[in-house]
Formats: structure tokens, sequence, C-alpha cells
């Protein structure tokens, strides 16, 4: 047990000097003591399963013994030098990082965090491009700075304030609530309920989006584009999928008119698909520009832009590039003790069989109750869409949503939100989970559907 302040003291300060939605997510917020592997232990003792590790942050497990004496040994070393001097922890994590993404895709830019590295390569296909306009998805999420603002399109986080100048959204193919549905699961050991009547093979749903994408190409953005923001499964809007095929297509379309292809693999990297290292290999495309952050560094602050070096000469021309803390020797040093210890404990295949393992397991759930509308994703990225039933498909109302997750915390499990009515279980732990963690995870799951089944059957 652990108390340095009173919980209601906490309570207290927070409300007076820190942001406030930071509190939002439980209606008694958890205050954390310590953190192991994939468990996370609050300051009366009580021990959580992380489902959700930190908002698909801590890839390798909280305070993963390793990493830990990686930062140890770095920080009685040397903890910062700006970028004007040489430390051979930046080299050696480059040369790690570059061995894992394909040719060209070899130049590093080291930043500190998923907005900055969105910021940064919005720059870059712009000077590449000599275009200013850039189009997202709607429901993406890119990030909160000014500029990517722009980009992120999910409803709370937008403001009243004009910003990303030259930002532009078109429709996200969501195989599940779009008004095509689609078949992204062919290769999927769970089927999503489509919409289209026709063959898995044959579906034309991805046709359908793809007109929608050209419309916007033709009718909302100038004549040239400087790029396309993709995340290869979205994340904070509730771990949604695209038609197979749709971003190979829709890449070939922006190049058509110049423009950069972004792949945002802040959630989707490091192996959390399983089947690849990068969400953008699942769809079999390759992007022009690779951001990432989150597990990059299993909670230390550190994000990276890769590109090729065509476009790092296009940004080299337009800008000085400089940033204080990125590439500081601690994240470098923390960044290659992760990349380490996935390769040595094979966190990647573990994310493909024990993810493979609880997406079965919980579209049994869906089989069982008329609230869990679709249960999606890949590897260790899973989704669970709440919905009022499975005819209308009406999310689940936001209270129903929030007593469901907070009875999942009340019984040892912490479990994400997604989608803009908040509606989707987002399930992204640390990639060592095992299966006996996943037992645990749905049989909490189940009881909290069938406490609420109950509740509403009163
Ligand atoms: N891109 C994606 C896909 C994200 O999920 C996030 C954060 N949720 C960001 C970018 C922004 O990252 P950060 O919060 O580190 O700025």
């Amino acid at each position: 047990k652990y108390q340095s302040l009173a919980y209601e003291r906490v309570l207290e300060i927070h409300s007076q000097h820190l942001a406030p939605m930071s509190t939002a997510y439980f209606p008694k917020p958890l205050l954390l003591h310590q953190g192991h592997m994939e468990w996370l232990f609050d300051y009366e003792g009580n021990r959580y399963l992380d489902f959700f590790s930190g908002i698909v942050t801590v890839s390798v497990g909280h305070c993963h013994p390793k990493v830990n004496a990686v930062a140890q040994k770095q920080l009685g070393r040397l903890w910062h030098t700006s970028s004007l001097f040489f430390h051979s922890p930046i080299h050696e994590f480059a040369e790690k990082l570059s061995a894992l993404l394909p040719e060209p895709l070899k130049v590093i830019f080291l930043v500190n965090s998923g907005s900055e590295a969105n910021d940064l390569a919005m720059l870059m296909a712009r000077a590449h491009s000599n275009s200013t306009d850039i189009i997202s998805f709607r429901g993406g999420y890119h990030g909160c700075s000014p500029y990517t603002l722009g980009l992120s399109n999910v409803g709370p986080y937008k403001m009243e304030l004009p910003s990303g100048t030259g930002c532009q959204s078109t429709m996200c193919p969501d195989v599940f609530r779009g008004p095509w549905g689609g078949s992204h699961c062919r290769d999927s050991p769970v089927q999503t309920i489509r919409k289209c009547s026709c063959a898995p093979d044959c579906c034309q749903a991805k046709d359908h989006y793809i007109e929608q994408f050209k419309d916007t190409l033709n009718t909302s953005v100038a004549k040239s584009i400087a790029g396309f923001f993709a995340e290869p499964i979205q994340g904070v809007n509730g771990v949604v999928q695209y038609p197979k095929g749709f971003l190979q297509e829709a890449f070939e379309l922006v190049r058509e008119q110049g423009g950069v292809c972004i792949a945002d693999e802040v959630q989707t990297g490091f192996g959390r698909l399983g089947s690849h290292f990068w969400g953008f290999q699942t769809h079999g495309i390759l992007p022009d520009v690779v951001t990432m952050a989150k597990g990059i560094g299993n909670g230390f602050p550190m994000a990276a832009v890769v590109t090729t070096p065509e476009i790092a000469k296009s940004l080299a021309t337009r800008l000085f590039h400089f940033n204080t803390f990125g590439g500081n020797p601690m994240a470098c040093a923390i960044g290659s003790a992760v990349l380490e210890v996935i390769k040595e404990e094979k966190l990647q295949e573990n994310s493909h069989d024990v993810g493979t393992y609880m997406l079965q397991k919980f579209a049994e759930l869906r089989d069982e109750f008329e609230i869990v509308g679709d249960v999606r994703g890949k590897g260790l990225m899973i989704g669970i869409e709440m919905v009022k039933d499975k005819v209308s498909c009406q999310p689940l109302p936001r209270e129903e949503v929030n007593e469901i997750h907070d009875d999942c915390k009340r019984m040892g499990l912490l479990i994400g939100r997604g989608g803009i009515f908040a509606q989707t279980f987002r399930i992204a732990p640390s990639m060592c989970i095992t299966k006996p963690d996943v037992h645990f995870a749905v049989e909490v799951f189940r009881s909290a559907l069938i406490q609420h089944m109950e509740r509403r059957a009163k």
C-alpha cells in the first residue's frame, strides 16, 4: 500500500491545477502507483490487467526489466545533448530502426510525440510536392497540435477555430459503419457483419468507397495535392478497418496527382498487428513517409518520421529542421532496448498468436450478446463495437457503455474506448500478454455484459 497524498487531496489538486479532461475516464479516477509488464497497481494495492497499455503505448510491458536496466545505465552516463553533438545511442538506434524499414525508407527524423511527427510529415509532403492540400479520413486521428488538428477528424477533438489550413477530409471506408460495408475480413479468422451481399472475393464496397475518394480529389482539393495521411487501422475512431485493396488504390490516385503518401503507424507499428512489423505491410503498400510514436519508446516520450532520401532532401532545401530533445541519448538508448526486446522475446509473433486467439474469443461474445455489434481488428489491436441491437446497429448509449467500462475496471480489467460516440471498446495491451490473461479479460467482459443485461431487464 502506498500513499503520499490522500486520494481526496489528489482530486482537489487535479481539479484546481491540471487539465480537466484527464480525469474523465472513470467516475472514480484511477490513482496508479506501480506497473509491472501487463499489470498495473493502484495506490491501495489493487491489481489491474492493463489491456490498453497507456493508450497503445507500453509496447513491451510496464517497467520491462531490460528496458529499465538500459535506461538506468544511460541515466548515469549522459542524459542530454542536443543534435549539435554526436552520441552513439542515436547512431545505434538509427541503424536498428532503419533495418526494419524497406527501401527507400531509410532517413530518420527524431522528435518527441506523434503530433510532432505528423506536423513534420505535413511539412515534408508540402515541401516535396510544392502543393498545399492534404487529405485524411473522417474518423482519422493524427494529433492535437494546431497543424495536425486539421488532419484529425474525430468530432470531440475538433475546435471552432480554423486549424490546419489546406486539410480536407474524405469519407472513411469503414467496413462496419460505412454505407457499403466491405470485406477486409477475407483473411481474418472473424467475419465482420457485412452489409453488402456480394461474395467476399468480388466485394464491390471498395469500389464504391474509391468513387468517393475520387470525388474528394476532383472536387475538394486543388489539381495537385501535397499528400494523403492514413492510419493502417484507425485507433481513436475505434479500431476501424478498410476494405481490402482500398489503400493500394487510394495511394495510386494520390500519386497520380503528385501527392506524398503517409502511413501513420503511431498505434499500428512495432509488431502490434502480428502478421507484420508495420501496419502498411498488411495492406501491401509502400508509403513515402512513415510516422511513429507511442510504442517506439514503451512509454518514454519519443517519436520518429522515416522517409526517402529524396523527400528528406526536399525538406532540407526549405527548412532547417531542429529539435532540442528529438533523438536525445535517453530516448535512443530506450528505443534500441525496445527493438531488442521485441525481437528477443518474439513479441510480434506473440501479438499474432495471442491476438488472433483473443479475437476469436471475443467474437464468441458477439454471438452471445445482442449489444455486441462487431468484433474486429488484427493482432493486439482489437475493437468491440457496442450497439443497441444488431438490426439497427445504432450505437449503445454512452451511459450504458460507461457502466460496462466501469464494471470491467471494478473487476480488475482496464480497456479503452473509441469511436465518435465512444461506443467501441478498444483492446491494445502490451505485447507480452499471455493466453491466461486473455481468459481473464474475456470472463470479466462477459460478466460485465451479463450484469448490464440484468440491469436492463429490471
Ligand atoms: N497518430 C495517431 C494514430 C494517434 O493515435 C495519436 C495519439 N493518440 C497521434 C498520432 C498523436 O500522438 P501524440 O499524442 O503523441 O501527439
